[in-house]
């Protein structure tokens, strides 16, 4: 499914693909750097939600089955998650690579993803590291327009104080999803379903941790010099 190309680069490391994931907490800037590393690298970036999506809307009979589960509000099992991915990483804009965002989500997920890429497998899990503190003071500062969606930051934005909207005049507003409480029990969550997850990457030699603390320029050109440095300089 993922068929090798020849490397036209010389000098280089000869890769016919780039297979990474990114794994980071709420509030670490995961989805920025994915957004910049799959750009940087031509490779497209694929989240479980647009997977699923994908998936549902593509009229085969295994979509469907897919759509109803979504629709019925049920949770996608392993099987059926297994599938999708399947499929949508034998497309072929993922031939050359991708960047995976939401899966796996378990070490036996993991392992499914290795038996489906072998002989070569996943080439790099990228961990962005921002201190459990960091994002919680990102989160319980976040504010939102209840009209038109515009968010502001406490302490950056004067609407975020005032309560007013700069953009509407709309009122300006914590979810209740941001509160303190709410952003630490879904941090805790994060915390113990993904160690095991990292721990399993790390096992295997496949773990690069980066920190995600700083400027997004500053934290992307770091990444990239991270992947570089472990797997090379992707596909040509
Ligand atoms: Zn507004």
């Amino acid at each position: 499914m993922l068929t090798p190309v020849t490397s036209h680069r010389s000098g280089s490391t000869d890769l016919a693909s780039l297979r990474l994931i990114v794994f980071g907490r709420q509030g670490a800037g995961k989805g920025t750097q994915a957004a910049r590393l799959a750009a940087h690298y031509g490779i497209p970036h694929i989240s479980t939600g647009d997977m699923l999506r994908a998936a549902a809307a593509s009229g085969t009979e295994f979509g469907g089955r897919v759509k109803e589960i979504m629709d019925s509000g049920s949770l996608v099992s392993d099987e059926v998650m297994e599938g999708v991915v399947a499929e949508r990483l034998g497309e072929p804009d993922a031939a050359r690579g991708f960047l995976l965002d939401g899966y796996p989500r378990t070490p036996g997920q993991a392992e499914y993803l290795q038996t489906l890429l072998a002989p070569e497998g996943i080439d790099l899990a990228i961990n962005l590291e921002v201190p459990e503190e960091v994002v919680v003071e990102r989160i319980t500062g976040r504010r939102v327009c209840v009209s038109c969606g515009t968010t502001y930051a406490v302490g950056r934005d004067a609407s975020a104080g005032s309560g007013v909207c700069a953009k509407c005049g709309g009122s300006v507003v914590q979810r209740e999803d941001d509160t303190e409480d709410a952003v630490r029990r879904r941090l805790a969550l994060y915390a113990s379903s993904t160690e095991p997850l990292l721990s399993w990457f790390r096992g295997h030699d496949l773990l690069l941790d980066v920190d995600g603390v700083g400027e997004p320029d500053a934290i992307a050109a770091s990444l990239i010099a991270g992947i570089d440095d472990r797997v090379g300089s992707g596909p040509d």
